[in-house]
């Protein structure tokens, strides 16, 4: 099979006939084998009944329906696990992205031998407020911290390889960030083209202003557990040692003074209180690594979503 088109929604029912239409021309006109995975990520409104319609008109047209709305990752992560295509491309269902996009981004996986292309929405129809300006500081961050020179990390239209997205994980709100979780994966060669952005058309936005908090935490995340994931112990181990010898030596130092010279009781001393407080922080420091190590190597249940219902796939 050419493609996988993974498509996560919510409450986008207005939208998805349209766009599975559309899609369809493109692969029609290109002959390309395909199979559209739409994931529905826990919507109310009538999402799920339309996508089995569409089934019954093209069996191309796949369905998973969460039993409650999981996030954009989560959807993004059962798309890719369930995908079959040589190349997978995932796409928003609220026709911002342009599924004529699908076969330029298609030959650059596979004639190029790029393993990943982003989108780049290089002329955005979003509110400039709230989203260009924060993005265009996200991205940078992200630029920064990952060194992969994309301009737009969380454009919804990407194309994979197929052993890319069978490699990776997409949990939490990691589908900010995936080309750095690609990158992390060991997949280094990864592009981007400018892909034709539109306005929404039906529905809303189904991001808040919680965006921002959660795509800043979600910005520390990757930084440290970019770093430190496998080994929290190098940092919280590190400082919380240095922290906890800074305080023991401090310590001494008072001790001593008080034996052997001024007689000051150690408590009088205001230095006594940062030792001890060094030495406190420190033990906890070096704890709370020891317990992320712990944690790190024990948990194989971060991705296990509640499927209410399969359909072809
Ligand atoms: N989406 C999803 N689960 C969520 C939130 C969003 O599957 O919890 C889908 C949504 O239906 C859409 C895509 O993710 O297909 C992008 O969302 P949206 O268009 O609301 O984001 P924006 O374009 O405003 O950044
Ligand atoms: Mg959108």
């Amino acid at each position: 099979m050419d493609l996988s088109i993974v498509i996560p929604l919510l409450n986008e029912d207005e939208s998805l006939p349209e766009l599975a239409a559309w899609i369809e021309k493109v692969m029609q006109a290109n002959n390309f084998s395909y199979e559209i995975i739409m994931v529905d990520d826990g919507s109310t409104d009538n999402s799920w009944n339309v996508i089995m319609q569409l089934r019954i008109g093209n069996s191309a047209i796949k369905g998973i329906k969460f039993q409650r709305n999981y996030g954009k990752s989560a959807a993004l992560n059962e798309g890719f696990k369930a995908a079959q295509g040589d190349v997978v491309i995932t796409m928003d269902a609220d026709m911002q992205d342009s599924p004529d996009e699908i076969p330029e981004l298609r030959r650059m996986i596979v004639e190029d031998g790029l393993d990943m292309v982003s989108g780049w929405k290089k002329k955005r129809y979003d509110n400039t407020f709230s989203k260009n300006i924060p993005s265009k500081f996200f991205n940078a961050a992200a630029r920064w911290m990952s060194k992969i020179k994309l301009h737009d990390f969380n454009c919804g239209l990407k194309a994979y390889k197929k052993k890319l997205v069978k490699s990776i994980e997409v949990y939490g709100e990691m589908h900010r960030y995936v080309p750095v979780l690609a990158k992390w994966a060991g997949f280094r060669k990864i592009g981007e083209k400018v892909v034709e952005h539109r306005p929404r058309k039906y529905g809303v936005t189904k991001f808040g202003w919680t965006r921002f908090v959660n795509g800043f935490l979600d910005l520390m995340t990757i930084f440290f557990v970019g770093k430190f994931g496998k080994r929290p112990m190098h940092f919280f181990g590190l400082w919380g040692s240095l922290a906890f010898f800074l305080g023991l030596v401090v310590f001494l130092y008072l001790a001593v003074s008080k034996f052997f010279f001024d007689q000051t009781g150690m408590t009088q001393r205001p230095l006594f209180f940062f030792a001890l407080l060094a030495m406190i922080i420190g033990t906890q420091l070096f704890l709370s690594g020891f317990i992320g190590e712990l944690i790190a190597r024990n948990s194989p249940e971060r991705n296990n979503y509640l499927i209410e219902e399969k359909l072809g796939v």
